[in-house]
C-alpha cells in the first residue's frame, strides 16, 4: 500500500465546496486550513438581504454582496439530491419537496459541525494572491484580517471562492458599457 504523506493545504472559502474539500483532505491525514472572508460557513446559501450598488454588476466599485440569493428562494433540486451520498438532506414538509435557502444553510451549518469542519476554518480572512514560488515549490498565500496583510506557505491549495456573486455580461456590440439607473 502507498503511504501518503500529510500536506499543508489551504482551501479558500468555507461554502458548501470548500467543506466538503477540506473534509475529504483531513480524512486521509492533510493539515488543512480553510480562508473564509465572511464569519459563517455556507457560503451563498448565508441570505444577505444588502442589494449591490450597481444591479448590473458592471460597475468594478461597486459595494460587494457575495450571497445571491432573494428572501424566498427555495433550491431547484428536491430534498434527496441536496445531501452527500454520506450526508443525506433532512426531510421536509412534504408540500414541497424543494428546500428553502435557510434548510440549506442549516443542512451545511449541520455539516459542518457534525464533521468538525469550523476549527480548520480562519474567519474573517479574505485571500487577496497565490503565487507559487517556484524556488521552494510552495504556494504563497496572503490574506488581508482586521486590514493586516499575513503571508503563509503551502503545499497545495483548493480553490472554493465561489462563482456565483460576479455577473457574467456577454460582450457583444452595442452592450451597455456604464451603470445605468433604474
Ligand atoms: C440563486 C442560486 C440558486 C442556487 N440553487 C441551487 C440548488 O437549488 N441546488 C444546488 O445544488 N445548487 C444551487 N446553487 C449553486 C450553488 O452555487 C451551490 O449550491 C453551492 O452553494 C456553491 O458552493 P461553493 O462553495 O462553490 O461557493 P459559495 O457558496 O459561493 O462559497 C464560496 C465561499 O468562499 C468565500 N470566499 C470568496 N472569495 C474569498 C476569498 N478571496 N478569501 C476567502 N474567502 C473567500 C465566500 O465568502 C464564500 O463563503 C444555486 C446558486 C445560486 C446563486
Amino acid at each position: 500500500m502507498v503511504k501518503r504523506r500529510s500536506r499543508k493545504v489551504a482551501v479558500i472559502g468555507a461554502g458548501v465546496a470548500g467543506l466538503a474539500a477540506a473534509r475529504s483532505l483531513l480524512n486521509v491525514g492533510h493539515h488543512v486550513t480553510v480562508f473564509e472572508k465572511s464569519r459563517h460557513v455556507g457560503g451563498t446559501w448565508v441570505y444577505d438581504e444588502r442589494v449591490e450598488s450597481d444591479p448590473t454588476g458592471l460597475d468594478p466599485a461597486r459595494s460587494r454582496v457575495h450571497s445571491s440569493l432573494y428572501q424566498s428562494l427555495h433550491a431547484n433540486l428536491p430534498r434527496p439530491l441536496m445531501g452527500f451520498s454520506d450526508y443525506p438532506f433532512p426531510d421536509g414538509p412534504p408540500s414541497c419537496a424543494f428546500p428553502s435557502h435557510e434548510e440549506v444553510r442549516s443542512f451545511i451549518e449541520g455539516f459542518a459541525r457534525d464533521f468538525g469542519l469550523s476549527e480548520p476554518v480562519r474567519f474573517g480572512s479574505e485571500v487577496v494572491s497565490v503565487g507559487l514560488d517556484p524556488q521552494a515549490d510552495e504556494w504563497v498565500v496572503e490574506a488581508l484580517e482586521a486590514k493586516a496583510v499575513v503571508v503563509e506557505t503551502f503545499e497545495a491549495v483548493v480553490v472554493c471562492n465561489g462563482h456565483n456573486s460576479v455577473s457574467r455580461v456577454a460582450d457583444v456590440p452595442g452592450k451597455l458599457d456604464r451603470t445605468v439607473e433604474i
